[in-house]
């Protein structure tokens, strides 16, 4: 694990999970994205305001009965508002919890969606063939990335448009989103309140 100090403002950093790929410099707010041993400075962000969530970032607990550690986030903004995304440490691998106005989704496997027919074109309700699986369309927006926090192992610089999809595939939540470089699709299913643990 690279642990070093921070190139714009000489703060020690450090990146704790090794499929991080950009850490937020917590002094400076310095975005880093992970090189070989050291880091690269892209830019720097305001920090996130401050709105109430379940999670700060290295806070730890149980989500289903199983041991979380929350890395970072990224939040987005949309016409309704914003919604918080946390790349977790969860259950001895990673995951992805969703914060938005009060709905908690765990996402636990993602899959690289490149073969996804022409996004412009696919219209809420409209069911899709993604890697094999069939997706019902819910619920398709765009928002765009306000800021991050912490480490991340998925990272979109801010003020990135990015097309969000909600859907349901075989029971399970499907959150597909897209930008110009890449199309991610995050499988997983709803939380109730009660499923999570914060210690
Ligand atoms: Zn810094």
């Amino acid at each position: 694990m690279p642990a070093s100090q921070c190139p714009s403002c000489g703060a020690p950093v450090e990146i704790k999970n090794r499929f991080s790929k950009v850490l937020v410099c917590a002094y400076c707010g310095t975005h880093l994205r992970v090189s070989g041993d050291g880091f690269d400075a892209t830019g720097k962000h305001p920090k996130l305001a401050e709105f109430p969530s379940l999670f700060q970032v290295g806070s730890r607990g149980t989500i289903l009965g199983k041991p979380f550690t929350a890395m970072g986030r990224m939040r987005y903004n949309y016409t309704g508002g914003h919604f918080d995304e946390w790349f977790l440490e969860y259950d001895g691998g990673t995951a992805w919890f969703t914060e938005d106005e009060g709905t908690y989704s765990l996402y636990a496997e993602v899959e690289d969606a490149a073969e996804l027919p022409d996004i412009s074109a696919i219209r809420a309700g409209q069911n899709l063939l993604i890697g094999g699986k069939k997706v019902m369309v819910k619920e398709k927006g765009v928002a765009e990335v306000a800021g991050a926090e912490g480490e991340l192992s998925f990272y979109i610089v801010p003020g990135t448009k990015v097309v969000y999809m909600d859907g349901i595939s075989e029971g399970k939540k499907i959150s597909i989103e897209a930008t110009e470089d890449e199309i991610e699709m995050f499988i997983g299913r709803l939380l109730l309140s009660r499923d999570i643990v914060v210690q």
